[in-house]
């Protein structure tokens, strides 16, 4: 190990470029890497593909001390850490599948100040031993990636996270970095708060993956759809085989990733599955056949894509509906690292809500936990049948504002709508008349039966069969209602307050009741009988 380089003090530019080869820091990464070396905090919200591992490497190399790095994904430490020592760098890593023999290695080249950077599973982290350890050395910097992960109320809470507050008080003196690639404004405080950063300095990137094509569809003939997509896109690659372009398939269940791989396979199309019950070395064979092989489509559940450093994935496909835009992001955000256009697509149909309504219904927590998911679910569909620039949509979900992009399918194949006004004022009257006369609120769920002349027991019991909204849009169906339900929440026409998601009029709802707001809704959504190709599921 002695015969490493040793980078401590050197100048940030020089250290990129011997270590990494980079000619120069892109974006914020210069103004990161000063604030860390300065001794600052930082909290790092960059997309996919962004940059952000040389924004904690480099501060390591730098500082005096290892850095310690914290990351849930302990598959790809081993790989992280093998790139890192080809360029000459020391690292290594402590977690749940070394041998003694390894760690107490690992441990004492910590101890011996011989390591620059250190990766750390944080459930390792959180014992005592691991703890202790760490204090016996020196930190130059500790790192928490994948820090919307502390987020309780987020889309991927890992309790082990929450313990990582303590680091501030341990560590004092060490500059400490949240740096995620999927962050809401809510999930940013939260990250700065459990993680005790009041002081970090914020650097947020723009969400948008210009380079990324939006396509969302109802599903039909999910497989056909599917066939036909990867059809288009290998048509726009060219027709030459040999660069036949490589993707991803998300599937949510074991067995539909099996039987999609099959059918894939049947048409000619190099599909391989993935998914955490095969085999450790079918897994491991079908993941490097991926990263080695031109045009391989994976077909997999979420457990796979996590940190995988494949630069030319060319197109993401959704054949079931994920179950939060953080999560739709994250995912497709693993097309096109190399900035090259990459489209991604997805098809979705009323099966798909029904189910994921029951598993949140059934889910172990309380009522609290399941709004949230219902929430997530909610913003998930809204995206789906927006009648604006998906790009818009979601990256307005991430508090950043946008123009329309003119690179998704609504901007540059505008969706058939109808006119939502009177169904818009029959709800919004119906909440204004419920508030003014009775002091009452109420989640979509109700409001909806009695806009449809429900004979509830709550009805009855309330008396809101008396009201003179009961029963004025029996000519939507109850899905109906919920689309446009989302539809108006997605437009802000509508809010939702509080735990139990009862809706609200906002600013813009008073100028829909005077009817002088146009309120154009999606057609192709679910459930609609007049929908464009239908979504019988
Ligand atoms: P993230 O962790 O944000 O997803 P990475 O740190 O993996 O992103 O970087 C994404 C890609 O960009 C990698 O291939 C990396 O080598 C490259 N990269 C990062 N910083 C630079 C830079 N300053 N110059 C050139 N390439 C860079
Ligand atoms: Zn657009």
């Amino acid at each position: 190990a002695t015969a490493r380089r040793d980078f401590t003090g050197r100048d940030p530019r020089e250290v990129l470029h011997e270590v990494y080869g980079y000619d120069r820091f892109r974006a914020d990464q210069a103004d990161i890497v000063a604030q860390v070396i300065g001794g600052g905090d930082a909290v790092v919200l960059m997309p996919t593909g962004g940059g952000k591992s040389v924004t904690y490497q480099v501060p390591a190399l730098v500082r005096p001390g290892t850095g310690l790095v914290v990351s849930p994904l302990i598959a790809l430490m081993h790989d992280q850490v093998e790139a890192l020592i080809a360029n000459g760098v020391r690292a290594a890593f402590l977690n749940s599948t070394q041998g003694a023999d390894e760690r107490r290695a690992t441990e004492q080249a910590y101890l011996a100040g011989e390591l620059d950077l250190l990766y750390v599973a944080p459930e390792r982290l959180n014992t005592a031993s691991a703890l202790s350890l760490l204090q016996r050395g020196k930190l130059s910097v500790i790192a928490i990636d994948e820090a919307h992960c502390v987020s309780q109320w987020g889309h991927d809470f890992r309790p082990d996270y929450l313990a990582l507050g303590d680091l501030a008080e341990r560590f004092p003196g060490v500059p400490r970095m949240a740096l995620t690639a999927t962050a809401t404004p809510a999930t940013a405080r939260e990250i700065v708060e459990r993680l005790q950063l009041p002081d970090a300095r914020r650097f947020v990137a723009s969400f948008d993956r210009p380079n990324i094509q939006y396509r969302i569809e109802p599903k039909v003939d999910q497989r056909r759809q599917l066939v036909s997509f990867i059809r288009s896109v290998q048509q726009t690659e060219g027709a030459d085989a040999s660069s036949a372009p490589a993707g991803i398939v998300y599937a949510l269940s074991r067995k539909s990733v099996e039987q999609t791989a099959d059918y894939l396979r049947g048409q000619g199309i190099d599909a391989l599955p993935y998914h955490a019950g095969l085999p450790t070395d079918v897994r491991a064979t079908n993941q490097s056949r991926f990263l080695r092989d031109d045009g391989v489509v994976m077909v997999a559940t979420i457990a796979f894509g996590m940190g995988i450093d494949k630069p030319d994935v060319r197109f993401v496909a959704h054949i079931d509906l994920p179950k939060s835009v953080e999560g739709y992001y994250q995912e497709t955000g693993r097309a096109g690292r190399d900035g090259e256009p990459s489209v991604v697509w997805m098809a979705y149909g009323l099966g798909d809500v029904v189910q994921q309504r029951r598993m949140i219904d059934q889910s172990p927590g309380d009522r609290t936990y399941k709004m949230r998911l219902g929430q997530h679910l909610d913003a998930m569909l809204a995206l789906c049948e927006t009648v604006a620039c998906r790009r818009q949509n979601l990256l307005d979900y991430f508090g950043e504002a946008s123009e329309p992009c003119g690179n998704c399918d609504t901007c540059l194949q505008p969706p058939e709508t109808w006119d939502g006004l009177v169904a818009a004022q029959k709800l919004l009257s119906t909440i204004v008349r419920l508030q003014r006369e009775r002091g009452q609120a109420f989640g979509a769920g109700h409001l909806i039966d009695i806009l449809r002349g429900a004979k509830t027991e709550r009805i009855t019991q309330q008396g809101h069969d008396k009201l003179a909204t009961y029963g004025i849009g029996a000519d939507l169906s109850d899905q109906d209602w919920r689309s446009v339900v989302r539809q108006l929440l997605a437009r802000q026409i509508l809010v939702a307050q509080g735990d139990y998601g009862t809706l609200a009029l906002s600013e813009a709802s008073g100028g829909v009741l005077r009817g002088e707001a146009p309120v154009p809704l999606r057609r192709d959504v679910l459930g609609r009988s007049g929908a464009s190709g239908g979504s019988r599921v």
